[in-house]
């Protein structure tokens, strides 16, 4: 199932391009048209990473072509559409920075035109209406030796325009007849066999209501779809691979104002994750997440409340490629681009995530100095900002141990650390309660030291972080590990539930973070210098601070 992606097509190129020429180099029934996609999401769910895969092929052919894509919402099946659903996908679409401009559409604004085209089809003795139930057709459709048997494919038209009509009408129970299309009962593609194309339905529809009882099955609606709206290329994954004959079939039958070209691509897969949406619905819905925006979901909504910029999806998407294989990529490719794309744009701040307080006994009680230092080190033009120091600052609790060991470098008694930005202190020893908890680090500075370098150049290899006692803002940080223990969680008889990770989310109320960040909104993106990138998370107030890591630092500079 999970192949290797293959490096070497996707450095030759976009083979979904290649096409593209091709047609155009063609001509034909491309002459003069500029090339046209369409994103059609179905609205049962919010967007993944999945779809942003397919949103950058669909626009991004568009972009490359001088073309056009549209937004289209595949809303043919009228059991789960929801209104919530479709402005979060705009809102995504958007936000990855996609623009659809005026073309906006909905499928079910073309019933009218699919049930006309339907009867175009039973007129030409290319449609019929069937009575078997849907066991029925199951067990008639025999095996790639056998043709299927289908006894009312050959009804007169005039009585298949009535009952359908009359299916149209409301006057039979759903399930009672279908709608088939006459192609080929021995066909080796059993897509290819009869397929029904219309089903009685008698649920409302979220935006017709109870205009129709009889809806359209996906592969007759999407390619009228398309023609309707002038698309040149219908670009989707694999699975409609096999479902391609059909989709020719039904516009080479009708009176089709053009004829778009079906084009399939891999589906994205992300290790240590699950994509579909019935399962990310069944996560939420059954609490084992704080919604669809929870940060730890693959949703472009969550990913984006984790901290994830518009960017880095878009680069990584880029970067994945276009292939007709299948692929699974790793979870830390996906924070590898992340996390580029912070290291050049995050502000640098420090953040004490397990605060220990260190009292540097040397210092004066009442005197506190400041440090001008940059915001970010690749961005000079992100300018400077001023931090305090004071006698007491809080560092975390594992930069100190009791006894040496051999490569910790950080605070010990007896050892030399560079507070950083600071001074360069001495470790003296440390405070316990009664339990022989350490509560308190003391150390001496070296004052001739100011910024952190040490005049005489004597080597100090420990450098930490620290936030002024004195001055600093209490914040809760989340910090996220993968939603599932599992690297496929779902595949083959996998419950996917039964590899939730218990330690997904850790939650540390009591981070002292420095006052710099005061007035600070969503979205700023920081990097907390050693501990990772942070976000700030939409329950932050401006009296309580929450941040979401949204991606650690390389684990080379993570102690073990
Ligand atoms: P799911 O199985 O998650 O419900 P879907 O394919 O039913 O996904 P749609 O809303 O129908 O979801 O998808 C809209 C478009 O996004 C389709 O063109 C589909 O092919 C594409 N798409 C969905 N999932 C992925 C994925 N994992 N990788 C790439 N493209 C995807
Ligand atoms: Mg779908």
């Amino acid at each position: 199932m999970a192949e290797e992606n293959n490096v070497a097509e996707v450095a030759a190129g976009n083979f979904i391009e290649d096409f593209i020429n091709e047609d155009i180099a063609e001509g034909g029934m491309y002459e003069g048209k500029t090339v046209h996609t369409r994103f059609p999401p179905e609205p049962n769910g919010y967007l993944h990473i999945g779809h942003a895969k397919a949103i950058c092929i669909d626009f991004g052919m568009a972009e490359k072509f001088g073309g056009k894509c549209n937004l289209r919402m595949d809303d043919t099946n009228p059991t789960k559409e929801d209104v919530e659903y479709i402005d979060a996908i705009e809102e995504d679409i958007k936000w990855l920075g996609f623009d659809w401009e005026d073309r906006f559409y909905f499928a079910s604004e073309y019933f009218e035109q699919m049930y006309e085209y339907a009867v175009e089809l039973i007129k030409k003795g290319l449609a019929y209406v069937c009575e078997l139930t849907p066991e029925q057709v199951r067990e008639n459709r025999g095996d790639l030796t056998t043709p299927a048997k289908s006894p009312y494919r050959d009804r007169p038209i005039e009585e298949s325009l009535d009952l359908f009509e009359r299916m149209k009408n409301g006057e039979f129970e759903e399930g009672r007849m279908t709608l088939r299309a006459k192609i080929d009962l021995a066909s080796g593609n059993f897509n290819m066999r009869d397929p029904v194309i219309y089903r009685i339905n008698r649920i409302p529809h979220h935006r017709t209501g109870e205009k129709w009882c009889i809806y359209p099955m996906y592969d007759f609606a999407h390619p009228i779809e398309d023609a309707i709206e002038g698309i040149t290329h219908s670009l989707c994954t694999l699975e409609f691979e096999a479902h391609r004959p059909l989709y020719d079939w039904v516009i080479d039958n009708i009176t089709s104002p053009c004829k778009p070209r079906q084009i399939e691509f891999s589906r994205l897969g992300i290790n240590n994750t699950v994509m579909s949406k019935r399962k990310l619905r069944q996560l939420v819905e059954d609490g084992y997440v704080n919604g669809w925006d929870d940060p730890r979901m693959p949703t472009l909504c969550g990913l984006r409340r984790r901290g994830y910029t518009p960017a880095s999806i878009r680069n990584f998407c880029e970067r994945i490629g276009v292939s007709k294989t299948n692929s699974t990529v790793e979870y830390s490719f996906l924070e590898h681009c992340l996390r580029e794309d912070l290291n050049e744009n995050a502000k640098r701040v420090m953040c004490v995530l397990n605060p220990i307080k260190l009292v540097i006994t040397n210092y004066p009680e009442d005197k506190t100095e400041t440090f001008d230092v940059e915001n970010n080190p690749q961005k000079a033009e992100d300018g400077m900002r001023t931090i305090t120091f004071s006698r007491e600052c809080y560092i975390e609790a594992e930069d100190f141990i009791e006894e040496k060991i051999k490569g910790y470098n950080r605070f010990y008694p007896g050892n030399e650390v560079r507070l950083k930005s600071a001074y360069v202190v001495k470790c003296t020893g440390c405070k316990k309660d009664e339990n022989g908890k350490v509560v308190e680090v003391y150390a001496e500075y070296d004052p001739e030291t100011r910024g952190g370098d040490t005049p005489d150049g004597r080597k100090v290899r420990g450098t930490v972080h620290w936030v002024d006692a004195k001055n600093y803002i209490d914040a809760e940080v989340r910090l996220y590990e993968n939603l599932f223990t599992d690297p496929e969680p779902d595949v083959g008889d996998k419950n996917f539930l039964d590899y939730i990770n218990p330690k997904s989310l850790t939650v540390l109320e009591n981070c002292k973070i420095e006052k710099t960040v005061e007035g600070a909104e969503y979205p700023t993106f920081y990097q907390f210098m050693r501990m990772g990138y942070f976000c700030l998370d939409k329950d932050s107030t401006p009296d309580k601070f929450i941040f979401n890591r949204s991606v650690s630092l390389k684990d080379g500079y993570k102690k073990k």
